[in-house]
């Protein structure tokens, strides 16, 4: 029987059937608890950025040094250390819990098999990055996690969207959802995850949090930062809010944008809106940051232009196609594809091309003489092996120097937000006094553990890790 004011009860409600989501489900389910999962997607379009990710998680060989990482990670935004304690040690058991769970587990053997932050304290304790049969990509982690939830007869309810929670002295005791049968109440006798993911698929907040002025999407349109409203609504206090993973693109429409990865050739440079180049564009992106000016820098955070030549448009497609990497919305859910030649991209105007520089320069509507000069300068900067300005390396200086020349509009593509509801090594969500809110949860990219640098694989790791705590926290909370 529901409490009175709910429709239906469970042990633990988890908003969300993300890796995040997905995992709090099975081990409230393992601890005893009954549980329903509520989706606000159709089930063909649910399981938001961890359907297109990668799949692949972090292996941690030692937590310890995990501790040293991933406050050295942190840097100057530290977060509290009863959540670096957790981190370590929970992502340590990612792997050994997703065998247990009946997953066939290996490391990929082509991405991240070492650090990228090499240079950083702890590092050594970075053993790689398992998935799903050792392949990335493909959706195979949501699928894994789909069958592993339906088996055990764990429902998630699809179509059906957490709209508020329901809270009162008792702290948080439900949600109100709307689904297809109209909305209705479920009451959490343990406690509510979040578990919605993040937001940067909502305009306003990429605007308010993130002053990214323009962006494509890499992962799902799902991620609209409702956990996070509805945390704020019940008094939570929020935590790294500006932190991001962006990565190159390009706008395939006013949605969604192709991975823009210049791995087949060097005759390129980037040029901002006043025709200069302004960065060392070979420095190796990091999740999101760059080393820049002696320090990390989020990077992209605004759109700039890829000037090329015929060289570099012959080295092969500026977008891996899903043979290298199977991942992104665009790729895997709308079938996008970019044309091995840049042919197509050519012919229906995504890449402008022009026999000189200055013609060029014209058609995108820059300086035709400073667009000429900071070519002319980097080829030199390439004659040289020596690029004083940004340090690109010597072996990265490729001029652009054949025509026809080409211009291509890049736009920094919304990978995730990091930032939502402040939350505890136990996943228990903060108010603005440092009090736990009782009865609430979060997990995964709703709230994820990462306020500055991060790793390969660091967020489908934190998603499991923290989300595996936040079920078993809300279920134990039902025998108390
Ligand atoms: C292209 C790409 C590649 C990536 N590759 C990797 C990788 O290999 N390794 C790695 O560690 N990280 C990777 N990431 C990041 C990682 O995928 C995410 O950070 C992680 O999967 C987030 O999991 P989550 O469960 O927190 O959220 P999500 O997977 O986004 O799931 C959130 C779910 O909540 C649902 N939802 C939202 N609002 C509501 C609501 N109001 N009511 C009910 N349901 C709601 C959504 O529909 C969605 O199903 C990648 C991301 C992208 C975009």
């Amino acid at each position: 029987m529901a409490e009175p004011g709910f429709d239906e009860e469970f042990d633990v409600v988890v908003l969300g059937s993300g890796a995040a989501g997905s995992a709090a489900a099975l081990a409230a389910h393992q601890a005893g608890a009954s549980v329903i999962v509520v989706e606000k997607c159709p089930a063909d379009q649910a399981g938001g950025n961890t359907r297109v990710s990668g799949g692949g998680w972090w292996v941690n060989r030692d937590p310890e040094r995990a501790r040293v990482f991933l406050r050295a990670l942190n840097g100057p935004f530290p977060v509290a250390e009863d959540v670096v304690d957790t981190w370590a040690t929970e992502t340590a058991e990612n792997s050994t819990w997703m065998r247990e769970l009946g997953a066939e587990v290996a490391m990929s053997g082509d991405y991240h098999t070492g650090p990228e932050y090499l240079e950083v304290d702890g590092s050594d304790c970075y053993a790689g990055m398992d998935c799903i049969k050792g392949l990335m990509g493909n959706g195979l982690l949501h699928g894994f996690l789909t069958d592993a939830l339906a088996t055990r007869d764990v429902e998630t309810r699809y179509d059906t969207r957490a709209i508020r929670l329901v809270a009162g002295d008792a702290g948080v005791t439900g949600v109100e959802v709307d689904g297809p049968g109209g909305r209705t109440r479920i009451g959490a006798r343990g406690g509510v995850v979040l578990a919605t993911g993040g937001f940067g698929a909502n305009r306003q907040m990429v605007n308010d949090y993130l002053r990214v002025e323009d962006s494509a999407l890499w992962g799902s349109p799902a991620s609209t930062g409702d956990g996070q409203r509805m945390a704020q609504a019940v008094g939570a206090d929020l935590w790294h809010m500006d932190n991001m993973m962006t990565i190159t693109g390009v706008r395939a429409d006013d949605r969604f944008g192709y991975y823009l990865a210049l791995w087949n050739g060097a005759n390129y440079l980037w040029a901002n809106d006043e025709g200069r180049r302004f960065v060392n564009e070979t420095a190796e992106t990091r999740h999101g940051h760059i080393p820049r000016d002696g320090t990390n820098e989020l990077f992209p955070t605004r759109p700039f232009h890829l000037i090329f030549d015929e060289q570099m448009r012959l080295a092969g497609p500026l977008s891996p196609p899903p043979a290298i990497l199977p991942v992104g919305w665009n790729m895997l859910m709308n079938g996008a594809r970019w044309s091995a030649d840049n042919s197509a991209e050519i012919a229906g105007g995504l890449i402008t091309t022009a026999d000189t520089v200055a013609d060029l320069a014209d058609a995108i509507g820059l300086d035709p003489e400073v667009l000429q000069r900071t070519v002319d300068g980097y080829n030199d900067a390439c004659a040289a092996g020596r690029d004083d300005y940004f340090g690109r390396p010597a072996a990265a200086l490729g001029p652009v120097a054949t025509a026809p020349f080409y211009a291509l509009r890049v736009t920094p593509l919304m990978g995730w937000s990091n930032g939502g509801p402040r939350r505890d090594g136990r996943a228990q969500v903060l108010d603005t006094d440092g009090q736990t809110i009782a009865g609430l949860y979060a997990a995964g990219e709703v709230s994820s553990t990462y306020s500055w640098c991060k790793d390969g694989g660091f967020h489908i790791g934190d998603a499991l890790a923290f989300g595996r705590v936040a079920g078993r926290e809300a279920a134990a909370r039902t025998s108390r």
